[in-house]
């Protein structure tokens, strides 16, 4: 028989809030529904920002909210290999390239570019690469490359959806603007993406695209702030021969002013309700799951 796969893909990089915990609940409340098998994925790409404390409070608090799932459990940093492996199919493909510019530059090609009339921004708020990396000929690539300047790998937006041609994706959920059902993928809405760095061999991009491919996830329930993304992991599929997911993109848990939870908001963390008193019955009515 047929078994759906649902994933929780937390970053260790800080204590788990509401917002997590809808998310969580949510998808252990599917998988169940289903028969199917609730996996964890560790994203942990940004070592950085990630640290050992947040990613054992993360299992201790999901074990809290009577959340279980399958192990074992995936650990980006662990795969940097099948990120490598990816990244030499897409070069091969000719549709990633590297830019050299720092951020500053990048900053101050925007702002020149903001002179003559709002340049682009993302759906993030980002503005959208400006450089010319793709101009730059491979000799000077390779030279610079050599010479251990740092770049970031970025995919070449316009040849990677030539190539691609249109695509969609099935969304049993609801994006921003309601959009359910069939919807149509616009990734050039990112620009020319960064997929990985020098130091890291993979962004959130690449590594969600592969992630969910090499765990066989049948199901991405996350939040509405990710709809948009998933034009940009739609295009990372086709180009490298991936299965696509059903997603569902849920509501956000937001607080009084209306703002996500996060750690710039000083969401309370699970830990924190939980140390005030508050019980895992409690938190599912906190996030409206109570029954
Ligand atoms: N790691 C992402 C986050 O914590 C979620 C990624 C996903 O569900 O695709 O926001």
């Amino acid at each position: 028989m047929y078994t759906r796969v649902f994933r929780f893909a937390p970053s260790p990089n800080g204590y788990l809030h509401l917002g997590h915990a809808y998310s969580a609940l949510l998808n252990d409340d599917m998988a169940r529904e289903v028969g199917g098998r609730l996996l964890l994925r560790i994203e942990d790409i940004d070592l950085a920002r990630c640290r050992p404390e947040y990613e054992a409070a993360i299992y201790d608090d999901l074990a809290w909210l009577g959340i279980s799932w399958q192990r074992r459990v995936r650990r980006q940093s662990e795969h940097f290999d099948d990120y490598e492996a990816a990244l030499a199919k897409l070069e091969a493909q000719g549709v990633i390239y590297p830019s050299f510019e720092s951020r500053s530059e990048i900053d101050a090609l925007v702002a020149e570019r903001d002179r003559h009339g709002p340049w682009p921004r993302d759906p993030d708020g980002v503005p959208l690469y400006p450089g010319r990396g793709r101009k730059v000929t491979r000799a000077e690539r390779e030279r610079r490359r050599r010479a251990g300047e740092p770049f970031a790998l970025r995919l070449a937006m316009d040849a990677a959806v030539a190539r691609t041609g249109v695509l969609t994706w099935t969304e049993s959920g609801a994006g921003p603007q309601g959009q359910t059902g069939l919807v149509v993928a616009a990734p050039q809405m990112w620009g020319d993406v960064v997929l990985a760095r020098k130091e890291v061999p993979a962004s959130y991009h690449l590594a969600v695209a592969i992630d969910d491919a090499l765990q066989g996830v049948s199901d991405v329930v996350r939040g509405q702030d990710l709809f948009w993304s998933t034009s940009v992991h739609r295009l990372l599929q086709a180009l490298l021969g991936l299965p696509e997911p059903v997603y569902h993109h849920h509501r956000l848990i937001v607080d009084a002013q209306g703002r996500k939870l996060s750690k710039s908001t000083q969401a309370k963390s699970l830990r924190e309700l939980r140390a005030a008193g508050a019980t895992a019955a409690d938190i599912r009515r906190m996030v409206g799951l109570g029954r």
